[in-house]
């Protein structure tokens, strides 16, 4: 029997609504070519959440059509219209925050009022962020002798391939779709097959406040399928990627096809470095929401802490302490969890890898290390947060990207030493300083390679404030005004005021 283009669902919290199922592709949810269906798994209980069709290469290529053939109109749209149209398309999803942000908690295990209502909030921002721009993107004009004048156009790229992970499925759709649609690109966006729910709604909101047909295509699909042809298809001009740094490195040998513009965010194993100067107590409450918020599924999460010898006991116990009362795991629709259940269980089983790792590579546990099966949280994928102590660089729960509600402690003796470890990772994503000397602080920003370095806070973006990383974290930024001009072509037109004789 074929899955019905929509269906009826009631969560847990009594949010009732018809759960859309098909590709989103020029406007109207259809079913892939071949019929092919994916689960969505509920990572609290292990049930089938629902089922979505997959898109194989043939309905890339269809959707890719469809995104091609509104290129030309959708570019030619006067700016400000094209503004007020994400204006409005922002309005229409913070009218359905609460209903939006119960389908995204159930979809990825997000809890709904830490994680999931905070994350549909942002995306609003970002919409209105754009929306903004949308009638500001100016090129220059440049005078280098009286015969000659030339101006530069900042002129969108065409059709963007976004293809975008499980662990904020809402904002990683929301910082790609707005700065492309605002700079007058049209898209064709994968989402996650984990998390494959909660964009379908977001879909439907294009088409109900009028967005012409193909300008958005939202698809649900395979990595390995789906998401390999957009990134190899020959008429897309853009992909931009967020996820793991190995699936960033087949992305971009597939865009080396037709030389397309790739822009990739990818893994992390962020240092978070407290000096003995630090404001402990501060620097133990951002410590312990950088690595534990959004069940520590976030890339830029400080997995690796470093505390000068001379407050690292002390920093320990605070933060194990702290840990312990705050982040209360439970169901997502718990108002009182902080940290919810894994994404699936495929990632809860690599974390529980991880710390069994720790444990055999001789790091101490300070806190969790195990599995929570208090209750009914048996039956989905929760990791009690976890501190490790005792660490060295070689071990791999130090090296490698775990992605969860785990973090390492090691100690330092001076700023050099603390900038050597901070610097000894193949990634390059954020990096964390906490010290009451600013100046100190602001020289060894300078000296951390990463995309983002926050002094005196933790995992801090905004949108206003270009995000990225360097190194095997990616290249390219997203948001603020640097991630629109990640969305532009720069033409130069010259004219000649002279003559030739
Ligand atoms: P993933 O790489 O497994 O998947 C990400 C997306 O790529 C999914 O949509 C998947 O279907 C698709 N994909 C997989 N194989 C593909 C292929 N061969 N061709 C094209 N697309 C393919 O990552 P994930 O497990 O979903 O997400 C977790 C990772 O994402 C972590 O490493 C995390 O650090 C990273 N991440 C980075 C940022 C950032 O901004 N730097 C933000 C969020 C997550």
């Amino acid at each position: 029997m074929s899955l019905p283009l929509e269906y009826e669902v009631t969560l847990p919290d009594g949010t009732k609504f018809q759960q859309p199922s098909g590709l989103f592709i020029n406007n109207e949810f259809v079913k892939s070519k071949a019929g092919k269906t994916l689960d969505s798994i509920n990572p609290g209980t292990g049930e089938v959440n629902g089922s979505v069709y997959a898109a194989e290469k043939e309905d890339v290529d269809i959707a890719v059509a469809a995104a091609r053939a509104a290129f030309k109109p959708w570019k030619k749209m006067n700016n400000a219209e094209r503004g007020q149209l994400l204006f409005k398309f922002a309005d229409a999803v913070e009218a359905q925050l609460e209903k939006l942000s119960s389908i995204e908690a159930w979809d990825s295990g997000k809890t709904r009022d830490l994680n999931a209502l905070g994350d549909v909030e942002e995306s609003v921002a970002v919409f209105r962020y754009y929306a903004g721009w949308a009638d500001k993107i100016h090129g220059q004009s440049i005078h280098p002798n009286p015969l000659k004048l030339a101006y530069t156009l900042h002129e969108p790229i065409g059709v963007c391939g976004q293809i975008i992970p499980w662990n904020y499925p809402f904002l990683m759709a929301a910082w790609k779709l707005a700065p492309a649609l605002a700079a007058g690109n049209v898209v064709v966006l994968k989402t996650s097959e984990v998390t494959p729910l909660s964009l379908l709604h977001l879909a439907k909101i294009f088409k109900d406040v009028g967005f012409p047909p193909g300008v958005v295509n939202i698809i649900t699909g395979y990595g390995a399928t789906a998401g390999q042809a957009l990134a190899e298809h020959m008429d897309v001009d853009k992909v931009a990627f967020t996820g793991s740094t190995a699936t960033g490195k087949l992305i971009q040998k597939a865009a080396a096809a037709n030389l397309k513009a790739v822009t990739l965010e990818c893994g992390g194993k962020s240092p978070l470095i407290v000096r003995a100067d630090a404001d402990l107590d501060q620097a133990v409450k951002w410590g312990a929401e950088g690595i534990m918020f959004n069940n520590g599924q976030v890339c830029t999460s400080n997995s690796r802490i470093y505390v000068h010898e001379d407050v690292h006991d002390e920093f320990v116990k605070q933060l194990a302490a702290h840990v312990q009362e705050k982040y209360i795991q439970g169901d997502v629709f718990n108002s009182l969890a902080l940290v919810g259940p894994q994404v699936s269980k495929q990632h809860f089983e690599k974390i529980m890898s991880y710390i069994d790792i720790g444990k055999k590579e001789g790091a101490n546990v300070v806190l969790g290390g195990e599995q929570n099966t208090e209750g009914d949280l048996a039956k989905g994928f929760f990791v009690k947060p976890t501190i490790f102590t005792n660490v060295t660089p070689e071990m791999r729960i130090v090296k490698e990207e775990i992605f969860g509600p785990v973090v390492s402690i090691g100690k330092f003796s001076s700023d050099e030493e603390a900038i050597k470890l901070a610097n000894d990772t193949e990634y390059g994503l954020g990096a964390a300083i906490f010290s009451t000397d600013i100046t100190k602080a602001h020289n060894m920003a300078h000296d951390i390679e990463a995309g983002m370095v926050w002094i005196n806070s933790s995992n801090d973006s905004d949108v206003h404030i270009p995000f990225g990383g360097v190194k095997s974290s990616g290249h390219g930024r997203e948001l603020g005004e640097y991630g629109l001009i990640n969305y532009t072509n720069t033409k130069a037109v010259h004219i000649n005021l002279g003559k030739r004789y």
